[in-house]
């Protein structure tokens, strides 16, 4: 049996993920052979179409549910309107980046809403169906920020400490069931977040684009490469593995060294 079999058929849900990581993870989800709830705070025909497209190239029930994560309500309502959550991926995720003195007070709740409470309410509601079912994985989306900090990101850093904090607490809570939660820290992924972020640093720093990334933002990683969202993806999937059972409470860095440093 391939190391994927066993997860045919099981139902993912991966939150925020119509771009970037969560697509990433999603269709590597859907490429195994599971079922994928697709998520974003958007209801586009396009975000429906995304769903159906991977659904058709993987022959799976993936779907496209809307939910506003900034809203706890929503975020539960995500989990019971799925009906099943073997896998669970909290990866929805926003950043804002100023001087604590100056932070947005609307900004920090929502860094803090969508990057850390959602997990919260969906794992809350996730539980009792991996229970139910005897089986389950809970994959949150921290980053590299989860383990240092930077300045100027006091909400995102805060929020993604917080993430790997709850993630040890519920990995404790189902020790002796069949069930493993675990945080994925990635280091800078070219994704529309850190696309955002280019202008802002080529300007702050009166740089070109190729040097803003090199200098600024690759500064940290030393591998001077971007991860991947197919990188990221693969590292969730061997978390469905059997040979991850053992795996629980713990972060796994996908940074090409930043944490090493
Ligand atoms: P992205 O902007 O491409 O994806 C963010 C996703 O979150 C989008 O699908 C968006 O629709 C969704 N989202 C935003 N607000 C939402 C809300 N209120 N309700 C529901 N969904 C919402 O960015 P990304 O880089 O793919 O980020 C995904 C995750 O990875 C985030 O948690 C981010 O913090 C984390 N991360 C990214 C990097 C990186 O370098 N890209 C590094 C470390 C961690």
């Amino acid at each position: 049996m391939s190391d994927y079999a066993a997860l045919k058929g099981k139902t993912a849900i991966v939150t925020g993920s119509n771009s970037g990581i969560g697509l990433g993870i999603a269709r590597s989800f859907a490429a195994a052979g599971l079922d994928v709830v697709l998520n974003s705070f958007t209801d586009r025909d396009e975000d429906h179409a995304l769903a159906k497209e991977i659904a058709a190239e993987t022959r799976t029930k993936t779907r496209y549910i809307k939910a506003d994560l900034s809203n706890g309500d929503e975020a539960r309502a995500l989990v019971e309107q799925a009906g099943a959550c073997d896998v669970l991926v909290n990866n929805a995720g926003i950043q804002h980046v100023a001087g604590i003195d100056e932070f947005p007070a609307a900004k920090w709740d929502a860094i803090i809403a969508i990057n850390l409470s959602s997990a919260f309410h969906t794992t809350a509601a996730a539980l009792p169906m991996m229970r139910k079912a005897g089986w389950g994985r809970v994959i949150n989306i921290a980053s590299a920020h989860g383990l240092t900090a930077s300045p100027f990101k006091s909400a995102y850093v805060a929020a993604k400490h917080g993430v790997v904090g709850m993630t040890k607490v519920v990995a404790l809570e189902t020790a002796e069931e069949p069930i493993t939660a675990n945080a994925i820290c990635p280091g800078y992924v070219m994704t529309p977040l850190v696309e955002s972020q280019i202008p802002d640093t080529m300007e702050k720093y009166g740089m070109d684009r190729e040097t803003a990334i090199r200098e600024v933002l690759l500064q940290r990683q030393p591998s001077k490469e971007f991860a991947t969202t197919d990188q990221l993806g693969g590292t969730a999937l061997f978390l469905c593995t059997d040979h991850a059972a053992q795996i629980t409470g713990t972060t796994i860095s996908v940074d090409g060294g930043w944490t090493a440093l």
